[in-house]
């Protein structure tokens, strides 16, 4: 699938702080409802047939973009899909979601299993089709879901030539770029086009959720090194420092979100027409917002990559509508 550059623009700022705000709409990405994942689940894609595997195994839980566009991508390719799903603490094995509808739709065969037992359910799942004389594809790599962070992080590496290419077209040139970090893949993958880049552009990622800061870093970097190896390029200490990861606006974990969130997802639909969620991109807009307030950043050119998540934006409406009033 060739993918054209999705929009770059100015958008008010709610909060005036002085700088101007851009976005970068990959939530418009053409195919099943965009977001990250698509460019990501593309690079899996290309790693699967170069492995010449036969089936997928994907990862997430109910809210996961990430295995919603991996289902919808298999379906049309007639590819079989499995999707390891897993429960946050406290969490009904009965929740559902539009992407987990979407998934159902799209003939995906889950595998429910507890977040303490992921390893073990890869493990079986693989093996049962090995048997079966298949040769499964899992997206992370060994049962650990480590190995394959170079591919993952190869999308954003990728996407990074587009932003440049935007900022050389139109003269304007970007002093930061923030943006939902979760897995790290496009963490990884922006910082390593930083790198390669040379430029000055300062990589934010806000953390979604409640990894620990130390783990969420290396995770990155693993990302980095792997994809840099690919090209003949070693990671260096230096380059560690490009790594900027905000773990101060989790708001309590992941999916959790507070007013204050909900507040932000209200206002940026009204003033900018753009919708975002609780889990993603609301959370980390808003961590955004809060960033350049505690590093009194102003007077910079600034780009908000929105990283998709459409249906979840449908899921928190859904929960509102008695309460819509309150913008
Ligand atoms: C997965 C996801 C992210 C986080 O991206 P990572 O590459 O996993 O860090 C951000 N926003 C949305 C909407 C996502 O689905």
């Amino acid at each position: 699938m060739e993918l054209e550059r999705t929009p770059i623009y100015e958008i008010f700022d709610r909060k005036q702080s002085g700088n101007q705000l851009y976005i970068m709409r990959e939530d418009l990405l053409p195919f099943s409802l965009g977001g990250n994942k698509v460019r990501i689940a593309n690079a899996f894609f290309e790693d699967m047939q170069k492995k010449g595997c036969d089936i997928m195994i994907a990862y997430g839980n109910v809210r996961s973009n990430l295995c919603r566009v991996i289902a919808n991508e298999c379906f049309r390719k007639k590819i079989p899909c499995y999707m390891i799903c897993s429960f946050e603490e406290g969490e009904s094995e009965e929740k559902e979601t539009s992407n987990s509808h979407l998934m159902q739709m799209l003939k995906v065969k889950i595998v429910k299993c507890r977040k303490n037992q992921i390893a073990e359910t890869v493990e079986a799942t693989m093996n049962r089709l090995i048997q079966e004389g298949h040769k499964p594809y899992y997206i992370y790599g060994n049962k650990f879901g480590t190995g394959n962070e170079g591919v993952s992080a190869s999308a954003y590496a990728k996407a990074y030539q587009e932003i440049l290419n935007f900022e050389k077209n139109q003269g304007i040139f970007f002093d930061y770029i923030f943006h939902a970090s979760g897995t790290g893949a496009t963490q990884a993958g922006l910082t390593c086009g930083h790198l390669l880049a040379r430029d000055k552009k300062q990589i934010v990622g806000i953390l979604i959720s409640s990894r620990e800061y130390e783990r969420a870093v290396s995770i990155i970097e693993t990302g980095m090194r792997e994809y840099l190896k690919g090209l003949g390029k070693e990671f260096s200490m230096e380059d560690q420092k490009e790594i900027h990861l905000a773990s101060e606006y989790t708001k309590g974990g992941y999916g959790q979100y507070d007013e204050e969130i909900e507040q932000c997802i209200r206002e940026e639909f009204a003033l900018n027409g753009v919708a975002m969620d609780g889990t993603y991109t609301g959370k980390a807009f808003l961590g955004m917002e809060h960033y350049i307030e505690d590093y009194q950043i102003s007077g910079k050119k600034i780009l908000f990559i929105h990283t998709g998540g459409t249906p979840l934006f449908y899921d928190w409406l859904g929960t509102q509508k008695k309460d819509l009033g309150r913008l």
